[in-house]
């Protein structure tokens, strides 16, 4: 709905039902135009997680489309020119500032009426390729390797792998979904506090799941896991940057092979969608085994966040020991 349409309701509300008749006439004409689509809210969403909120927080009285195809790498997602009109005619558009620079820019030109960029909502850090949580309780000063960092400034986006900082992205979508479709902005807060809730419970899974875990650290290839790292206590170490396509050091194999002997790891993790080569390699040189940790860029069908992360925490618990 746009802002005009808006006030006329506004207008025809306060004057109860003298012009009531006739400024719904006037609203109903351009629902088309107004990023309404089979009487249901228009969202566009920039890729999967965010698409999940959007679904779960909308239920029946959205549409959800995802920019980002199931099974596509959607760090490098190009926008067809069809794609970059979505983002003007959606009555709201879910995007991460920071993970698709080319969303980034689209949204920018496309000037979207309703807009929520799940960076406002769960400020982004700077991760290297070793990020080492803390252990609750334990406050010492080692080495927090993260510092603040603004979307686009080099900032980790891979915000949803921590459930608690995903719990405040629902919050911040389905407020924009209210300000966007006002007339079930009760429906929306009670999804969004049912979906907060149970991202919620999930925090608990995993601080029960890994209480046992022998040791705290895990390899990856792709850095996605910094913000799952700081929240359990873990340490992550990955074998590329937070670019999944990037080439690692032979440098970095080195450091790699050290810190697998260190702290006794006996599992590489990669995503089952990046090319899991150099993986593969570590692991044979290091006579480790491999496994799947999705960082849930894109699923399966009959796949969702939750049911996915509850395979992560699984293998977690498997790799560091806690099972
Ligand atoms: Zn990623």
């Amino acid at each position: 709905m746009n802002a005009s349409c808006r006030l006329i309701r506004f207008l025809a509300a306060a004057t109860a039902f003298s012009v009531g008749g006739l400024a719904l006439t006037s609203c109903t004409g351009d629902a088309a135009a107004d990023g309404e689509k089979n009487g249901k809210v228009d969202v566009v969403t920039s890729f999967y997680p965010l698409q999940f909120v959007a679904q779960q927080i909308g239920g029946e009285h959205v549409e959800v489309e995802s920019l980002t195809k199931p099974g596509t790498e959607p760090h490098d997602l190009e926008l067809s020119p069809q794609q970059a009109g979505r983002l003007s005619d959606a009555s709201l558009v879910v995007y991460l500032k920071g993970l698709q620079p080319a969303v980034d820019e689209g949204v920018q030109q496309a000037e979207p009426e309703h807009v929520a960029d799940a960076s406002t909502y769960a400020p982004m850090e700077k991760h290297s390729t070793d990020v080492h949580g803390e252990d609750h309780g334990k406050h010492d000063d080692h080495g927090h390797d993260h510092d603040s960092a603004g979307a686009g400034n080099g900032g980790d986006p891979h915000l949803w792998l921590d459930p608690l900082r995903f719990a405040k992205i629902a919050e911040g979508v389905g407020k924009e979904l209210a300000e966007a479709d006002p007339d079930h902005k009760k429906d929306y807060a009670k999804n969004t506090e049912t979906l907060v809730e149970r991202l919620h419970s999930l925090d608990k899974e995993f601080k029960k799941g890994l209480a046992g875990k022998k040791t705290d650290t895990f390899i990856t290839t792709h850095a996605a896991f910094g913000y799952l790292a700081d929240r359990y206590g873990l340490h992550q170490a990955a074998v590329s940057g937070i670019d999944p396509e990037s080439e690692p050091s032979g440098a970095r194999m080195k450091q790699l092979h050290k810190i697998a002997k260190a702290d006794d790891v006996d599992t590489v993790f990669f995503e089952s969608s990046a090319s899991d080569k150099t993986a593969k390699t570590l692991a044979r040189d290091l006579r480790l085994k491999t496994a799947v940790l999705s960082p849930l860029e894109s699923v399966k069908k009959n796949e969702d966040y939750f049911s996915v992360m509850h395979r992560n925490l699984f293998s977690l618990r498997t790799a560091l020991g806690a099972d």
